[in-house]
């Protein structure tokens, strides 16, 4: 996931539950969950590099997608491109011009009448790399960055989709995708939107994406994008109260977020973003495979793979939802002030509810703590993420803020020296 309004963040690990599941399920899952793990461990290896653009590590990681895809029994192939000099993301690297690639697995449509449209299930499979920029810790830059979570989590999940898909015929045409340069600003999800396989954009009816999808916690599975089609929340829900998994799912929001859904949102195909929420070692390199949730992803999988059979043989089409693109959020990395806070990524009603405070951050010392909502930072009103990114833009390290708080049903204010951003 790309750093943009997500870095006001980052949060807590804990044990998942599994008590939602049954017995049977239980013993199967976990045959998937250990495969899940294996492709995560390989993924996120030291060895991968971090799979940076440019690297043989993700050179061997697209590799491995591909003999994980062709393994399935889907018809596999690299879709080459270079990644264009001029991206803003780019001008921060000497990555321009680099070539890269993207997996892309066919398993075709059925149906005479049905098989002209797609549902593409993604997930990015490249990283930081050794870090820089991009990184939530300097520091740390010249270490791998392993993204165990970003995103060799999405991927597993793709490859394990595609196990559970490859010998079933579904009505429409289903491809899978392996993006690369998502870090560098969904560059290989922008690519394969301008160069779509095997049919014209138009004929997409859904993009489902997995980025970030290894630490579910207490089952609480967030669905971004639920407002993209207007049969999506129903749809969601009688899948998981009549599913093989019960998450607690929070299905809700427009298509825009900063990952590769947001690239097929802007042509105008409904798109869902599944994510098990940010935590503390997000775009740093502690987010390693140790910390992964295998049972989880696993379980992720499993709805997706429902969803996705459910989308590719329903009758009709999907009702497609367009929301204005928010301002101010392309590109954004590595300016405005450091707070240190651990937003709900689920929203919340008149501000931005917070699960907690990253340890020793301006957050921290100003006494905010789990469960405040901030409903001003400085002169600026906050009523969502994006208002309380542009606050934190409009003010620098060192500056002093008044930041208003609901406590309890009362109003606090606290006073914040902001922090420096890490990149
Ligand atoms: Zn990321």
């Amino acid at each position: 996931m790309i750093t943009t309004v997500l870095l006001v963040t980052a949060t807590l690990v804990a044990p998942a539950t599994q008590d939602t599941l049954s017995r049977g399920l239980k013993d199967s899952l976990s045959v998937a969950a250990r495969r899940v793990l294996a492709d995560v461990r390989f993924l996120a290896d030291d060895r991968q590099e971090g799979r940076g653009v440019g690297t043989a590590g993700l050179g061997r990681a697209g590799a491995y997608i591909w003999d994980g895809f062709a393994r399935a029994g889907l018809q596999t192939s690299f879709q080459d491109f270079t990644v264009p000099p001029d991206a803003p993301a780019v001008l921060h690297t000497t990555l321009g011009g680099t070539a890269t690639r993207n997996v892309v697995a066919i398993l075709p449509g059925a149906s005479p009448a049905l098989r002209g449209e797609v549902v593409v299930i993604g997930a990015h499979y490249d990283h930081l790399g050794l870090g820089g920029f991009g990184a939530m810790d300097p520091d740390s830059t010249g270490r791998v960055h392993n993204g165990a979570d970003d995103n060799a989590s999405g991927t597993a999940a793709l490859l394990e989709i595609a196990r559970l898909l490859a010998h079933r015929h579904p009505a429409r045409t289903v491809v899978f995708v392996a993006f690369s340069g998502e870090e560098l600003g969904t560059l290989g999800s922008s690519y394969f939107v301008q160069h779509p396989v095997p049919q014209p954009v138009d004929s997409i009816y859904a993009m489902l994406n997995l980025d970030m999808v290894g630490r579910l916690r207490g089952a609480r599975l967030l669905a971004l994008g639920a407002a993209t089609a207007k049969e999506f929340p129903s749809l969601l829900d009688s899948l998981n109260s009549g599913g093989h998994v019960r998450f607690d799912l929070r299905a809700s929001g427009d298509g825009w977020g900063p990952s590769d859904h947001s690239v097929f949102f802007a042509a105008r195909r409904p798109v869902l973003h599944f994510f098990t929420d940010l935590h503390e070692d997000y775009h740093r390199s502690t987010d390693d495979w140790d910390k992964i949730n295998a049972g989880g992803i696993a379980q992720v999988a499993q709805f997706v793979a429902d969803l996705a059979w459910a989308l590719a043989t329903r009758p009709g089409p999907l009702t497609f939802v367009d929301a204005p693109r928010p301002p101010a959020t392309a590109g954004g990395s590595g300016y405005g002030a450091y707070l240190g806070t651990i937003p709900d990524m689920t929203g919340s009603p008149g501000g931005v509810r917070i699960t907690g405070v990253r340890a020793g951050s301006p957050a921290e010392q100003a006494g905010l703590t789990a469960g405040d909502v901030i409903t001003a930072i400085g002169a600026k009103v906050v009523a969502n993420l994006f208002d309380m990114t542009d606050a934190l833009r409009s003010h620098q390290a060192g500056d002093t803020v008044v930041i208003v708080v609901q406590r309890a049903g009362a109003e606090q204010r606290l006073t914040a020296v902001l922090g420096k951003r890490a990149s």
